[in-house]
């Protein structure tokens, strides 16, 4: 299973209708939270996500995407949390993260481990990378890429039996990537009755940004892009000046990445009900399916063939 749940796609400010921004991301057992703006808990309840957070990572320092955490905190702790919780972010996470712990008289009742991540650096999870990218923005910044473990390819049961391997635990050690010995002290490789491997899937988020290389590149071929929309062709120096990006510049790196599909987010207030505009302007530049988010927005993505 692998699916993601906008809890919040305004920008700056919440309206009525839309959350500050939030996301939570369920990959089997695990959940992690990708940013974690004010009221994101509450929206956790509304859209049914589950609380058991393995790790939050946030993708900048801006008050919009983190003070959330502050609260969720206390509620996992009066939950009755103990197992530890990981919290993954640029610089200077560990200095506004550690306050945070902080903020109220209780002491937490589970351990936060705090890790400052650069650009480039990887968090390893069980079945898939969490993986940090450059981005430009206002202040020290990074999307997340979740990448997925490959796969190991189709087995063969025909190529096995023709090669001698009799059905049993010889076929696991076989899909398993382990090469065996059958009758005769003849080896037979993983390679002999398995196709190729396949790739998992790819799930990245832009975080705040001006379009740039550093999305291009970590998005290449993946699954689904979701990228900053903070304005549409109108607001443009609005875009450079803030260290956002437009819709359409969002449906060009869309496009230079060949994602295979796209969704908007982190919407200004102005666009709060009339984000029509945005959308079109996006299609013009990205061919591929395209959306915008609104708050509660689940997506599931399948396995690829
Ligand atoms: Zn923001
Ligand atoms: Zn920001």
């Amino acid at each position: 299973m692998l699916r993601l749940t906008f809890l919040g796609t305004s920008a700056a400010q919440p309206t009525i209708h839309r959350n500050l921004t939030g996301h939570a991301l369920r990959r089997e057992r695990e959940l992690f939270l990708v940013d974690c703006g004010e009221g994101s808990q509450r929206q956790m309840i509304r859209f049914g996500t589950g609380f058991d957070v393995a790790a939050i990572f946030f993708t900048h320092f801006h008050a919009d995407h983190y003070l959330g955490a502050i609260g969720f905190l206390r509620t996992l702790s009066m939950a009755g949390r103990t197992e530890p919780l990981d919290l993954y972010g640029p610089r200077p996470a560990r200095r506004l993260l550690e306050v945070m712990l902080f903020t109220g008289t209780e002491r937490l009742a589970f351990e936060v481990r705090i890790h400052e991540v650069a650009p480039g650096e990887a968090v390893r999870r069980d079945g898939c990378e969490m993986r940090a990218f450059q981005t430009d923005h206002r202040t020290p910044s990074v999307g997340w890429a979740l990448v997925e473990d490959a796969r190991p390819g189709r087995f063969h049961p025909d190529r096995a039996l023709a090669a001698g391997v009799p059905r049993g635990d010889q076929w696991g050690a076989l899909q398993h990537g382990r090469a065996v010995t059958v009758a005769g002290g003849r080896t037979v490789r993983p390679e002999d009755v398995l196709d190729a491997p396949r790739r998992g899937r790819i799930v990245v988020l832009s975080g705040d940004t001006r379009p740039c290389p550093g999305t291009v590149e970590a998005a290449r071929g993946a699954d689904l892009l979701v990228h900053d929309c903070t304005f549409g062709d109108g607001e443009q120096p609005r875009a450079l000046e803030t260290f956002h990006a437009t819709a359409r510049e969002a449906g060009r790196v869309a496009r230079e990445a060949g994602v295979a599909r796209l969704v908007l987010t982190h919407l200004s207030t102005r666009y709060d009900r009339e984000w029509q505009p945005l959308l079109d302007q996006a299609r013009e530049e990205f061919p591929g399916p395209v959306e915008v988010a609104s708050d509660g927005l689940t997506l599931e993505l399948p396995l690829p063939d």
